[in-house]
């Protein structure tokens, strides 16, 4: 169950950075895209930080590098 609402935003990070989710303290999760990557970079990039969300990765305490699998074989 997803407990917040989730916006997506496009913004310009370096391009070693596709995406970042940031919890607020509303419990609300923002999604940043790099909006400098290639638009389907970008659709996969969206998926992968709404899979960690749907995962309830930001309430868990497996460690980053199992999420990150968990995410990308989505
Ligand atoms: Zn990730």
């Amino acid at each position: 169950m997803i407990l917040g609402d989730i916006y997506i935003r496009g913004i310009e990070f370096p391009l070693t950075v596709k995406g970042v989710t940031v919890l607020d303290s509303d419990g609300n999760y923002n999604v940043y895209i790099n909006i400098l990557l290639s638009y389907d970079t970008q659709q996969k990039a969206t998926k992968h930080e709404i899979t960690h969300i749907k995962k309830e990765h930001f309430y868990d305490y497996e460690p980053v590098i199992h999420n990150e699998l968990e995410a990308n074989a989505v």
